[in-house]
């Protein structure tokens, strides 16, 4: 059970010595108990204090790590239930699934539009995460190949292996045991055996119930038999169960502290109707999937998706941000045009990726607005007149450039005028409002 903030303080050492960044240790013991803290930070504390303290502040749905390298996928680590209270840990993971009754073209079709998935969006990398390959035919050997065919044409790529015969699973998990899959597919009925493969080759667990009730029993039983990391699927496949399901699941393990359901969840979103998958992968991604699992791999999708993900898996306390300096897009000589913006990331990204799409090289002055767009950050007061002026003198871009005119966003223009006062000898020119008149208005210079 989760500890309040005063029954943590009692076990805390009570000097008050800020090394652990907090005035006090009731303020320590606060954030402790939110959940906004971790122990380590506090030198002092007695073993006894973190037997007890390391159990209540252990995150109330368990690490689990699918994969290895660069492209593991982690999930688990929540300990909210809406974002707003606190950022979400870990995006939730995209698995498309590979039947081994599939042709061998088929396979290797599916397996290229993984490789190939990848697109970089705000500078973060966004793919298809996953293969789910499952054992459709039913035939073990069958099985076997096809995981490990993919491994070897995918070997970054991380794989969860869906069967519910355990001697099937014993055969592809040993051939790829050091990938760290994901077996899927643990039951009443096979338990024990999918139990004692996971745990003989240190991978996770998927649980396969179905129902919230044989879930909990299932994660119990296979809890005793050794196995610590799991992955659960309470058996939701409609969008109105997923959305109860995952709810009832994390609210379980978030506020109640029940370790029974402490787990991530994986989805199923496959459907014929790819507009309905996408609809239904949404509701995984915005309720607490941490894995998705899809029946095709369209660029369309993986736009939306990807876009969905990243809005719900960022800080929405802290807005994202790039560097405040001058950036050279291009090769701009002396003579190039010099245009300004925030350093909303947003903003730079599209702004910048509208100069490229130009050709006109360019240099793009980003100034810090905090993270905030354009027109927010001139009615904040963070881009304004004497800021951007002072921007301009100290960045040195004078000694760089052989004109002196700044180009300013159009949503801006009020600004023009009070820029000219402020940086003697500069022209300001009005830019487009919006990003997708860059191009055009940059050509026509
Ligand atoms: S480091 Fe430990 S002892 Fe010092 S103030 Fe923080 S919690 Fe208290």
């Amino acid at each position: 059970m989760a500890l309040s903030g005063v029954e943590i303080f009692k076990l805390l050492p009570k000097t008050n010595c800020k090394k652990c960044g907090h005035p006090t240790c009731l303020a320590f013991a606060m954030k402790l108990a939110q959940r906004q803290a971790s122990l380590d930070l506090c030198p002092d504390v007695s073993e006894e204090a973190k037997k007890v303290l390391g159990e209540a502040s252990a995150p109330p749905i368990r690490p689990v790590t699918l994969g290895t390298g660069d492209k593991a996928v982690k999930m688990g680590e929540e300990t909210v239930l809406f974002r707003h209270d606190k950022k979400f840990v870990h995006p939730c993971a995209f698995a498309v699934e590979v039947k081994d009754s599939m042709s061998d073209s088929e396979i290797n079709g599916v397996v290229e539009q993984v490789l190939n998935s990848e697109i970089d969006r705000v500078g973060q990398k966004l793919r298809v995460d996953a293969i789910f390959i499952s054992n459709a035919s039913g035939d073990a050997g069958k099985f076997e190949g096809v995981v490990k065919a993919i491994a070897a044409k995918a070997p970054a790529v991380p794989l969860i292996l869906s069967t519910t015969n355990p001697a099937a699973a014993e055969a592809a998990v040993k051939a790829v045991a050091d990938k760290k899959p994901l077996l899927y597919g643990a039951n009443e009925s096979n338990a024990d055996a999918m139990a004692g493969i996971a745990k003989s080759h240190k991978i996770s667990l998927g649980v396969a119930a179905t129902s919230l009730d044989s879930l909990t029993a299932l994660t119990e039983k296979i809890k005793g038999l050794g196995v610590e990391d799991m992955v659960m699927d309470s058996g939701a496949r409609t969008a109105k169960e997923m959305l109860r399901d995952n709810t009832y699941i994390r609210r379980a393990a978030v506020k109640k502290g029940n370790k029974s359901v402490g787990y991530p969840v994986i989805s199923f979103a496959q459907r014929d109707d790819v507009m309905l998958e996408t609809l239904i992968a949404s509701l995984g991604i915005t309720k607490y999937s941490s894995i998705v699992v899809l029946s095709s791999v369209e660029r369309w999708k993986n736009l939306a998706l990807f876009t969905l993900r990243q809005n719900i898996y960022t800080d929405p306390q802290v807005p994202l941000q790039v560097e405040q300096k001058i950036y050279k897009i291009g090769e701009p000589s002396a003579d190039a045009p010099l245009m300004i913006t925030s350093n909303f990331s947003l903003t730079y990204f599209i702004v910048s990726g509208e100069i490229e799409g130009s050709k006109v090289p360019v240099r793009l002055a980003v100034m810090d607005t905090e993270g905030l767009s354009v027109l927010t950050g001139w009615a904040a007061g963070k881009f304004t007149a004497s800021k951007i002026a002072q921007f301009i003198k100290d960045s040195g871009i004078e000694n760089e450039i052989s004109h002196r005119e700044l180009i300013i966003p159009g949503y801006v223009s009020i600004l023009s005028g009070a820029i000219e006062d402020k940086l003697a000898g500069w022209k300001v020119t009005v830019g487009p409002r919006e990003a997708n008149g860059i191009a055009v208005f940059l050509k026509s210079r």
